[in-house]
C-alpha cells in the first residue's frame, strides 16, 4: 500500500530542534522562559502593525480570553461566523453565553456583511444589543474585513478575528490577525505552522498583552504570597513548544509558498473540468495562505463529491468535508441563524484536498491520477 497523503501534516524547517535543545541545557522547562518571548518577538515582527502577542496553549484558549477580556458573561448574545470549526464558537458556551450564528457570503466563503447587519438590528429590536462579533478567515482566505469592520463599528461592537488558518493570508496589504480588537492564531498540528500544539493572542496594545498573559497564568495579584482578585487560568505557552515556533517561524513564508503552488497544481488539474471550482481569491485585495485547497463540486461535473471523495481513500489519499457550519450541529440546534442556504450548500457540494507544504511530485501524480479516472 502507498503511504498515505494527509490533507496536512506537520512540516519541520529544522532548527525546531536547535531551540529545544537550549531550553533543556538552560532548564527553562516551564510555561515561560526564552523561546517564549523569541516566539512572540518573531510573530510581532512578522505581522507588523505594532500588535502586541501572547503565546498562549491553544487557539481555543485565546478565543476564550478575548471573550473574557470583553466581558461576555451569562446569557450575553455573541455573533459567530456559522461556517467554521467549533472552536470559534464553544467559548462563547464556556461563559454562559449564547451564541447566534451568521451565514457565509459566496466569494471568500466567510462571514456576510449583509446578513451581518441584518441579525445586529434584529437582536438589538428583540431587547440585546450582541457583546461581540467572531469573524473567521476560513482556509486561509481574508474575509470581506472592510465590510464587517464597517458594520461592526457602526453598531460600536467589538470584533474577535480567528485568524487560525490564516496566518501569512493578507488583506489590503495587512496581515491577517491584526483586525480585531482581539484576534487569535493557532499552531495545532495541522496548521500552516505547528508547535505541536499551541495559540497566541494578538493585541492592539500592550495593556491587553499585559492582562491576557495576567488571566492565562492563573490571574495572580502583586503580592509575595499567591493572591487574586479574579478567577485565572492556565493558559500559557509552554517554553519547549515555543522552540518549535521559532523554528517554524524561520520557514513560514516558504511553506506559504508551497501551499500556494499546491493551490495551483489543482487550478491546473480541474481547469479542464466542467463543473469544478478551485477555491481562490476573489479580487486583487485579498492573498491567501491557502492552508487548505477546496474545490466545489457542480451537478454538471463529471463526478460527484462522494465519487471523488471514495476513489482518492481507495487510493489513501485523505480529503474532507468543508465544515460543517455550527447552526446545523446538534450541539447548537437551538441556536439562531441569520442568512440563507450559502454555508450548507458549501457544506454539501465541497471538499478540501491535500495541501500540506511538504507534499511531494509523487504525491501529486498519484492525485492526479485519480482525477483523471474520474474526468
Ligand atoms: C484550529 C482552529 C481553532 C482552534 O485552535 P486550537 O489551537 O486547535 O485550539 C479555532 N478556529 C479555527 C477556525 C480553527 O481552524
Amino acid at each position: 500500500m502507498n503511504q498515505k497523503i494527509w490533507l496536512s501534516s506537520p512540516h519541520m524547517g529544522g532548527n525546531e530542534q536547535t531551540y529545544i535543545k537550549e531550553a533543556f541545557d538552560t532548564n527553562w522547562i516551564a510555561p515561560l522562559g526564552p523561546n517564549v518571548t523569541g516566539f512572540e518577538k518573531d510573530l510581532e515582527s512578522y505581522l507588523k502593525e505594532d500588535v502586541h502577542v501572547a503565546a498562549l496553549s491553544s487557539g481555543t484558549a485565546a478565543i476564550h480570553l478575548a471573550l473574557v477580556q470583553l466581558g461576555v458573561g451569562l446569557n450575553d448574545e455573541v455573533l459567530c461566523q456559522s461556517m467554521t470549526f467549533s472552536a470559534s464558537a464553544n467559548p462563547i458556551v464556556y461563559q454562559g453565553a449564547k451564541p447566534v450564528f451568521i451565514d457565509s457570503e459566496e466569494d471568500t466563503w466567510n462571514m456576510c456583511p449583509i446578513h451581518l447587519e441584518t441579525a445586529i438590528k434584529d437582536r438589538i429590536a428583540k431587547g440585546k444589543t450582541p457583546k461581540a462579533i467572531i469573524i473567521v478567515h476560513l482556509y486561509g482566505m481574508p474575509a470581506k474585513m472592510d465590510e464587517i469592520l464597517a458594520v461592526a463599528n457602526t453598531y460600536n461592537i467589538p470584533v474577535v478575528e480567528d485568524a487560525a488558518e490564516a496566518l501569512g493570508s493578507t488583506f489590503k496589504g495587512r496581515k491577517c490577525g491584526t483586525f480585531g480588537d482581539f484576534s487569535i492564531l493557532s499552531f495545532n498540528g495541522n496548521k500552516i505552522i505547528t508547535t505541536s500544539g499551541g495559540g497566541a493572542m494578538v493585541c492592539n496594545n500592550i495593556e491587553k498583552k499585559q492582562n491576557t498573559i495576567f488571566l492565562a497564568t492563573q490571574a495572580r495579584d502583586q503580592a509575595t504570597h499567591y493572591q487574586h482578585s479574579q478567577i485565572g487560568y492556565n493558559y500559557r505557552m509552554s517554553n519547549i513548544s515555543a522552540g518549535i515556533g521559532r523554528g517554524q517561524m524561520e520557514i513560514l513564508d516558504k511553506h506559504i509558498n508551497l501551499r500556494r503552488e499546491m493551490n495551483s497544481f489543482y487550478k491546473e488539474l480541474f481547469s479542464d473540468v466542467e463543473g469544478v471550482d478551485v477555491f481562490t481569491e476573489p479580487n486583487e485585495y485579498s492573498y491567501s495562505n491557502h492552508w487548505l485547497s477546496c474545490i466545489v463540486v457542480n451537478e454538471n461535473a463529471p463526478f460527484t463529491k462522494e465519487e471523488l471523495f471514495n476513489k482518492m481513500l481507495e487510493a489513501n489519499i485523505e480529503t474532507r468535508p468543508l465544515w460543517k457550519p455550527m447552526h446545523l450541529q446538534p450541539v447548537f440546534k437551538n441556536a439562531p441563524f441569520y442568512g440563507t442556504n450559502i454555508s450548507e450548500t458549501l457544506f454539501e457540494k465541497g471538499l478540501c484536498l491535500p495541501s500540506g507544504s511538504n507534499l511531494t511530485e509523487q504525491d501529486r501524480d498519484r492525485i492526479f491520477k485519480v482525477v483523471k479516472s474520474l474526468k
